[in-house]
């Protein structure tokens, strides 16, 4: 299976990508994952993206490319894959089809899910992160408990770009760059809406519906 999630910051693509590439065995590809890691590691990549990425810019489509390309290299995508956070513009997503189409291989889907701003602020700053498996928990729900995943023990943190004003930045980046996606793929029959408003497994029985 090959898909895309596409949907503003926040709406909680990371979390139920986790939970679709755990379900069908596909490769999970969050580009902002890759870009976190390149920077945390200092790599040349990193040090290119770093001030983008902090100030909720989107990094430059070359550098994307170059990333989506070495990563489409590997053999794990066999299987089939999920872009989480890929393409973030009409130009990715076109350079995107290119990679497809050169590989032989057709996208099955693309998962679109909305949810209002002010619920989207609400969860952005109310949100922390695994520092290890990435998995996404709530600040509310550690008042009395230490910061710590309940997967992997490893030590939980806000994401440098998720502070209120990098935020708002992120938000206006979407709806002026990433936004048109959603008519680029309704226009290929590819694009199913989902509703994200909901529990985590209420939002993934509805994705599950189209898959
Ligand atoms: P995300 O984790 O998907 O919210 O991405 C975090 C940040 O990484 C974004 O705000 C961008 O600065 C950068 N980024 C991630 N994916 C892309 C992409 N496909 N194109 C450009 N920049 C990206």
């Amino acid at each position: 299976m090959r898909l895309i999630i596409l949907g503003a910051p926040g709406v909680g693509k990371g979390t139920q990508a986790k939970k679709i590439t755990a379900k069908f065995n596909i490769a999970h590809i969050s580009t902002g994952d890759i870009l976190r890691a390149e920077i945390s590691n200092k790599t040349e990549l990193g040090s290119k993206a770093q001030e983008f990425v902090s100030s909720g810019r989107l990094v430059p489509d070359d550098l994307i490319m170059a990333m989506i390309k070495d990563r489409f290299k590997s053999p794990d995508l066999e299987k089939g894959f999920l872009m989480d956070g890929f393409p973030r513009t009409i130009e990715q997503a076109e350079k995107f089809d290119e990679i497809l189409d050169e590989l032989n291989l057709k996208l099955d889907k693309v998962i679109n899910i909305i949810l209002d701003k002010n619920e989207i602020i609400k969860r952005i700053t109310n949100r922390i992160v695994c520092n290890s498996c990435k998995k996404v928990f709530k600040l509310a729900d550690f008042s009395d408990r230490e910061l710590k995943c309940d997967s992997c023990n490893s030590v939980l943190s806000k994401r440098a770009d998720d502070s209120e004003v990098v935020v708002v930045k992120r938000l206006e980046v979407y709806e002026i760059q990433t936004k048109p996606l959603i008519e680029y793929y309704s226009n290929k029959k590819l694009l199913a809406d989902i509703d994200g408003l909901g529990t985590e497994e209420e939002i993934f029985e509805r994705i599950l519906n189209h898959l």
